[in-house]
């Protein structure tokens, strides 16, 4: 098989090697990023070793908050889209508890089940539906269109859902505002609504449903591409009306003001490391010696996804964001991303909050209940899980002892990373968190590290080490 060769790679080298090795991020950057965020007495400290690190400029306490970070960019999983229905900015959970559970319900009868989606290399937990009980239509569309209120579920207020500005019905938020953000920032070259900006819709079409059927993670992606090619045009215009003695000379040959892209490309610039195809992790079924074959269909997967999307939101002044290469950065930024989307789902807080009343009270709601939880089975607690990058999260440096943690509060019900402190941090200490699971021995996690592309240096490795 021949390897796939991008012809943008080629004719925008140049420029493609600029954006790859953008220079070290000011200082101002990561002070902005630290006052945007929830957390008091963090800096970004770019150091030789390591790169960058995140440090403490306060003592913190055991299981302290240390950070709420926003995600830069983010997606739900394809095959998770049954189960959980949230804003597609804001990733919390939207509409009613009876909404939840009766479109669930409703699209597994359709026949659109979260199994068949399920992606291996995702994590997503599988489970099978054999032993659902089967509702009628009947049950479910009074619960899907409101006019049944479960007992209770006034006390899991959700917000209402807010249409997509431009008309699609794939996204859905919690308010205009997280409508409204998302269109500016990502969705209006994706959506695939009538008022989308993409001047090719069917090839959006195609795009998602090879993402679809192959690999979510292309999703993320172009919403970095998309992203990147907004914030460019946004600067253009800013840029215009700043020097308004000058016309806008409508450029017959789309040329590019590089610098403008250069800004646009900053936030992505921070997270990426390596090319996708080189850093997957080999699956268990692949032979090692296999390996070389199995980078290049991955490569090539990479290629045809680029091109669908290409057709789909191409934009000549952008035309180095659609080289294979930068493509291949930006998937290898989710790929070796250590924190996954996840949202607890409100449903499962429902049914538990049911199965915790008093005696008398819960007879009489499960009279209610009791079928839809029957037919939901096991799934009546999926979460909303997806593919995300925290820019602040994605500096803090591995540490088999770390002294911080990734974990969400009952409090945390949306896509935001929460860092808690696992033990008590003085100043001037690095914040440092587990990519991996800490719990392996010494061989294993340098095994897993090596993906990452280092070998593991903390304290304990130092002293496993053979
Ligand atoms: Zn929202
Ligand atoms: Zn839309
Ligand atoms: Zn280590």
């Amino acid at each position: 098989m021949e390897a796939s060769t991008c012809p943008i790679d080629a004719q925008f080298s140049d420029k493609i090697s600029i954006l790859l090795s953008s220079p070290p991020l000011p200082q101002e950057y990561f002070e902005k990023l630290v006052t945007e965020r929830e957390c008091n007495g963090l800096k970004v400290k770019l150091d030789g070793e390591h790169g960058k690190g995140v440090y403490s400029e306060v003592d913190f306490r055991e299981d302290d908050l240390i950070l709420k970070d926003r995600m830069l960019v983010g997606a739900q999983h394809s095959s998770n889209k049954v189960n959980c229905m949230v804003c597609s900015f804001c990733f919390q959970f939207i509409g009613s508890i009876e909404l939840q559970i009766g479109r669930k319900l409703y699209l597994e009868e359709l026949g659109i089940s979260a199994d068949g989606g399920c992606d291996s290399s995702g994590g997503m937990e599988c489970s099978s539906s054999s032993e659902k009980i089967r509702l009628s239509h009947d049950t479910i569309q009074p619960l899907m269109e409101g006019r049944l209120q479960l007992p209770y579920s006034e006390n899991f207020p959700l917000p209402p859902v807010v249409s997509c500005i431009g008309g699609c019905k794939e996204a859905y938020y919690c308010s205009q505002s997280c409508a409204q953000a998302d269109w500016d920032s990502f969705h209006s070259l994706l959506c695939i609504g009538a008022g989308s900006s993409s001047p090719n819709r069917e090839a959006l079409l195609e795009f998602v449903k090879h993402a679809d059927d192959t690999n979510d993670i292309f999703i993320p992606a172009a919403k970095v591409i998309s992203s990147t090619i907004l914030r460019y045009r946004k600067l253009k215009a800013a840029r215009v009306e700043q020097q308004p003695g000058k016309h806008v000379v409508s450029d017959p040959h789309n040329s590019c003001i590089f610098p403008l892209l250069l800004e646009a490309w900053k936030p992505v610039s921070m997270g990426f490391k390596r090319r996708w195809w080189d850093c997957i992790a080999l699956p268990d079924d692949v032979d090692s010696c296999d390996e070389a074959d199995f980078r290049m269909q991955i490569k090539d997967l990479a290629f045809e996804s680029l091109q669908l999307l290409k057709q789909a939101i191409y934009d000549g002044e952008c035309a180095p964001l659609f080289s294979l290469d930068i493509y291949g950065h930006i998937i290898g930024m989710f790929e070796l991303n250590n924190l996954d989307l996840v949202v607890a789902s409100p449903v499962e807080d429902y049914f538990l909050y049911i199965d915790d009343l008093p005696s008398s009270q819960k007879k009489e709601a499960e009279k209610t209940t009791k079928s839809f939880l029957d037919a939901l089975g096991e799934d009546y607690s999926v979460s909303c899980q997806g593919t995300a990058f925290f820019p602040m999260q994605s500096c803090m440096n591995h540490s088999c002892i770390p002294n911080a943690k990734a974990f969400k509060r009952e409090e945390d019900r949306d896509g935001q990373a929460t860092i808690l402190a696992l033990r008590p941090i003085s100043k001037d200490e690095e914040i440092t968190i587990s990519y991996i699971d800490e719990n392996l021995p010494y061989e294993e996690r340098q095994l897993l590290l090596a993906d990452y592309g280092f070998t593991c240096k903390c304290p304990r490795c130092v002293e496993e080490a053979p």
